[in-house]
């Protein structure tokens, strides 16, 4: 075994990748990532020692640590190098912090952790070390199960916060969790701690969720009721893909007037239902489908495609020269662009140039999809989605939200969506949409059947949504709204969405197409006993269970 990680639904046999990881991380990227992990921890461990000195934590060290823990979300980062300089970092922001304490705190005394003591000065002592930091260091698996429960809710909760100051809203709340949290993973807390520590997390998701959402509502507006246009038009174009915002912005804003198009790629198509968006005449629709489709979608896109965090695919050398990164993402080979300078723009001028030598992209598809229906747009329909569940036009509900992936079991959640009776209404966010948002499933009184939210974070207005219903509806308990909820994850942020659905009390979660391999049977038991969490069967039995809620 030369690495393990088992953080994501394509682990190897839903138990550990060991020797590369089935999302094409080499044993030394991955490795490099724990060792990424651990000196954060570190940084945790004296900013909480120094809390307890009355010394608060300054934002630019909760900055720094979100965009270290979201660099080692699946499929982000693949590029050593960019990874190794980020060990360096943390290293600095750890000893700055330590040197800012009381040296009778014991921060380098031989019982403080080594994630606050260990150092190394060259590459190779970095990579050295890293072999040996990652998560089986924790023997016992029930403990090891909810330390990296934990760190995974960390990791979505992280790459939420860092979109959310990238415009510019931060809350020191946040970070302080992220403190907490990270910190308890090093001690030695009974299970009942952790589980608790669990919970907590999933309430500061629900924060961070709630500060993003107010982050990109106030800068580009509320998502409105958009057609998105999935055919090409005949400039040369631009690709963005991930989930920041920013970035988007300040793409549009450069290649405006250049005769450049924009188009967006998998998790960035809700930013087509933005008003400031739809004001650039660039913006020219969405192209091609989810994360995994990459080869395919890149290589007959023809122009420079802009990845702006996770989910990056083993790269084609065909497109290679045409991809680049910035912000968390990264892979070896691909231009990465820098960071924005204070109050100003990133430099996206070599991608612009890049793509006015390419051919215009290659039409796949034509038509459009409908999404846009974040919280303001459904509650704006209320009335009428409250008539038309009372009158029985619409019986239920099902939340389908979560990430798409490559397993062919997946196959399930398109086969659920096309065998939900036609009185029930699918209410989506993620990448999981793919799997039907092109099915022509119809709408009930003018009502689409599939209601897109928006990207993962966008869970949060599905959750808004439901707490909504269960107010009008004058209901104790939003378990008794006619809402099922079918969850499809991949990767960390649909951990942190999970936590927070358990930390608002849902219950019966279906969850697929695998049960996180991270989780211990014990664990795994907490979880159904608690909140009655179930592993997804087949479609036709869970269409009869949903439909009977159960
Ligand atoms: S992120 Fe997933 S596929 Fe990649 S190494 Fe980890 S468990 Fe394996
Ligand atoms: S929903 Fe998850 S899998 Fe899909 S693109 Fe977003 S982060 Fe990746």
């Amino acid at each position: 075994m030369s690495m393990f990680c088992f953080q994501c639904q394509e682990t190897a046999g839903n138990a550990g990748c060991k020797v590369k990881g089935v999302c094409g991380k080499t044993d030394v990227v991955a490795n490099l990532q724990d060792l990424l992990i651990f000196v954060t921890k570190g940084i945790a461990v004296v900013a909480d020692k120094a809390r307890g000195q009355g010394i608060a934590l300054d934002n630019k060290t909760g900055q720094f640590m979100t965009t270290a823990i979201f660099t080692t979300i699946t499929n982000a980062n693949f590029d050593e190098a960019a990874i190794i300089a980020r060990i360096r970092q943390a290293l600095k922001v750890r000893d700055a912090l330590k040197a800012g304490i009381c040296p009778s705190c014991g921060c380098d005394s031989s019982s403080a952790p080594e994630c606050v003591t260990w150092s190394a000065d060259t590459d190779d002592k970095i990579r050295m070390k890293a072999a040996y930091v990652g998560v089986l260091t924790t023997e016992n698996e029930d403990i090891r199960s909810l330390r990296e429960l934990i760190m995974y809710g960390v990791k979505g909760l992280s790459a939420y916060a860092e979109h959310a100051w990238q415009l510019g809203y931060e809350d020191p709340a946040i970070y302080d969790h992220i403190v907490t949290a990270l910190s308890k993973t090093t001690q030695d807390l009974p299970v009942d701690e952790l589980v608790g520590l669990t919970l907590k997390t999933g309430e500061y998701v629900v924060k961070t969720l709630a500060l993003l959402d107010k982050a990109n509502t106030t800068t580009y507006g509320k998502p409105e009721i958009t057609k998105v246009n999935l055919g090409v038009r005949k400039n040369p174009g631009i690709l963005i893909s991930g989930h920041d915002l920013r970035d988007m912005e300040d793409l549009l804003e450069q290649t405006r007037g250049t005769g450049v198009d924009v188009y967006t790629h998998s998790e960035m198509l809700p930013a087509n239902y933005y008003p400031k968006f739809k004001k650039y005449d660039n913006l020219a629709g969405n192209y091609g489908s989810s994360w995994w489709h990459q080869n395919q979608d890149f290589e007959s896109f023809n122009g420079p495609v802009l990845m702006t965090t996770n989910c990056i695919i083993p790269v084609k050398g065909s497109y290679l020269n045409r991809l680049f990164t910035t912000g968390a993402a990264g892979y070896p080979g691909a231009k990465h662009i820098g960071e924005r300078p204070m109050g100003g723009r990133k430099d996206f001028s070599e991608i612009i140039k890049l793509a006015k030598t390419c051919p215009a992209p290659k039409e796949i598809e034509t038509g459009t999809l409908v999404g846009g229906f974040a919280h303001d747009q459904v509650l704006a329909l209320a009335d009428k989605v409250v008539a038309a569940v009372k009158s029985g036009a619409i019986k239920r509900f099902v939340v389908m939200a979560g990430c798409d992936g490559r397993m062919k079991d997946r196959q399930y959640f398109t086969d659920v969506a096309n065998a939900l009776p036609k009185d029930t209404i699918i209410l989506t966010a993620g990448c999981a949409k793919y799997r039907y948002n092109k099915l022509p499933l119809g709408d009930i009184g003018g009502i689409p059947r599939v209601l897109d939210a928006g990207q993962c974070n966008d869970s949060y207005s599905l959750a808004v949504i439901a707490l909504k219903l269960k107010e009008v509806f004058g209901l104790d308990d939003i378990n008794k709204l006619p809402i099922s909820y079918d969850i499809a994850w991949y990767e960390q942020k649909a951990v942190a969405v999970l936590l927070a659905l358990l930390y608002l009390g849902v219950k019966n979660i279906r969850l697929g197409p695998t049960l996180p391999a991270f989780l211990s049977p014990n664990v795994a038991k907490v979880l159904v006993e608690k909140f009655n969490i179930k592993p997804t069967a087949t479609a036709a039995a869970d269409v009869s269970a949903i439909m009977a809620g159960v």
